[in-house]
């Protein structure tokens, strides 16, 4: 853990959206590109979208769970 919280560079830059965060979760952002860069160093500072990361993990662990048993119902 550092223990100094050096604000990022791209300290102003807008929240990770609920989509950003649905897709970083599902691994559809590629690995080691500056968006997930992005959106890691942005939930190490950012409380408000760590909780949201970790909604939207259960959220995204409940559509797994559903396309696995099959029954997931695309709208
Ligand atoms: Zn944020």
């Amino acid at each position: 853990m550092r223990t100094s919280p050096r604000r990022p560079h791209y300290h102003g830059m807008e929240h990770v959206t609920d989509h950003d965060l649905e897709r970083f979760y599902l691994g559809m952002v590629p690995d080691g590109s500056p968006e997930e860069r992005a959106i890691e160093e942005h939930l190490l500072w950012c409380r408000k979208c760590v909780a949201r990361a970790e909604a939207s993990d259960r959220y995204v662990d409940a559509i797994r769970a559903a396309i696995i048993r099959g029954n997931f119902d695309l709208e």
